[in-house]
């Protein structure tokens, strides 16, 4: 089945189809997918997943493109990814398995998280991941048992203060570091195949990616001349999403990002490790209003899920979401959509123009795949929402 976008923006209309296929013109829509499964749902759509990895797959022609699970660890998602033929970028054991139990092979992943234990490593290379990351000397010793089993890439930091989420505040070497650290696993016999970066998520300038690429174009080229046999590039995650905010779609975005990695030197492998981008746009939230008070002279309502749950990632990733109402009446004025827990801070918006509405209304959040299930929690006994997947593995068709 696929969900047509489109007709999310009918606030308070209820026909909200879902195209089902094979049989073009079955429907579902957002009321009978509730009435089946409860509230708070999410429901991913499979086929804004294709789209999204076929497009920066098309943007970013020759990188190898492993999926981050950390956004939407979902089984779901993994065997829709798998038969688009993507490749995974796991940072736990926890990943780890879960790729595995889907069938992914070992040679499609790579393990990316730069401080590990020993029992980490272990792990992943006993399911056969091979490609780990390491950032200073220390992590470069871990490695020492099983040289002759492990690759290495170097994680260099390039600080984007500019980025929603700063990835390379928390790791990575400095770009002076690295002839040291390649000198340092020289000696330790650790074999360090290449460099990799994130230059945080939710960039929104491609310049950020351009800056870490020629610094590292420029880096491996004095490699290669003090004999290191460095032959990946891995330019990491980051790519960004509309949130009803404006954002360059994903072709032009990458535009000076294929003319950096074409100055690159011969014989790298490239790689990228997006999360968000595969699935932000791929799920839409439902939350139904559990009660409402007026205080103060503004409405309350209080839903079914909140920043405990699906909106887990207005604290965690400091994102908001567009949402709609379905149902409610009368004027729209000023109101607050506070979530289920018996705690102040989980308020999903405090100032939101909304009709009134009733118990049982039905809140839509959009954009909501990427860190929001991954991080909700069941405070207070709140389970977290069901996901429900349309157009899952097996049902792979053109999408336009
Ligand atoms: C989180 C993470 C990603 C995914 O980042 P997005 O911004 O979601 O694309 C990729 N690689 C690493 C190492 C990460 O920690």
């Amino acid at each position: 089945m696929a969900f047509d976008f489109n007709h999310l923006s009918a606030v308070g209309g209820d026909i909200l189809p879902f195209v089902a296929r094979p049989s073009e013109g079955e429907s579902v829509t957002i009321h009978q997918l509730v009435a089946e499964y409860g509230a708070p749902l999410l429901i991913l759509d499979g086929d804004i997943i294709r789209r999204q990895y076929r497009a920066l797959s098309a943007a970013l022609p020759g990188v190898e493109l492993h999926y981050a699970l950390k956004p939407l660890p979902h089984a779901d998602v993994v065997d829709i990814l798998m038969e688009e033929g993507a490749c995974f970028d796991l940072a736990t054991t926890g990943e780890v398995e879960l790729v595995a139990s889907r069938g992914v092979s070992p040679e499609r992943c790579i393990h990316s998280h730069p401080i590990k234990r020993d029992r980490d490593i272990r792990e992943a290379l006993d399911h056969g991941v091979k490609v780990f990351v390491a950032d200073n000397a220390d992590e470069l010793l871990k490695f020492l048992p099983y040289r002759d089993r492990a690759q290495v890439m170097l994680r260099v930091s390039f600080r984007s203060p500019d980025a929603v989420v700063d990835l390379s505040k928390k790791f990575g070497c400095a770009p002076a570091q690295v002839m040291n650290l390649l000198e340092e696993a020289r000696r330790f016999e650790v074999q360090v195949v290449g460099l990799c970066f994130h230059v945080g998520s939710q960039t929104t300038d491609p310049r950020q990616y351009v800056t870490a690429i020629n610094t590292c174009g420029q880096l491996i080229t004095q490699a290669r001349a003090e004999g290191f046999d460095l032959r990946v590039l891995d330019i990491g995650g980051g790519f960004p999403v509309s949130y009803g905010t404006v954002v360059p779609e994903i072709h032009g975005f990458c535009g000076p990002i294929r003319e950096a990695l074409a100055r690159l030197p011969e014989g790298l492998r490239l790689l990228a490790e997006p999360g968000r981008f595969i699935v932000a746009p791929a799920v839409t939230s439902v939350a139904s209003v559990m009660g409402r008070a007026r205080r103060d002279g503004r409405w309350w309502y209080y839903l079914d899920d909140g920043v405990y749950g699906s909106f887990s990632g207005q604290i965690f990733d400091h994102m908001r979401y567009p949402l709609e109402v379905i149902g409610g009446s009368g004027q729209v004025e000023p109101s607050v959509l506070a979530g289920p827990t018996c705690d102040s801070i989980d308020v999903i918006a405090e100032d939101i123009a909304l009709p009134e509405l009733q118990v049982g209304d039905l809140i839509v959040g959009r954009v909501m795949g990427a860190y929001t299930w991954a991080s909700a929690t069941d405070f207070n006994f709140f389970r977290r929402a069901t996901l429900v997947t349309l157009n899952g593995a097996g049902q792979v068709q053109a999408v336009a």
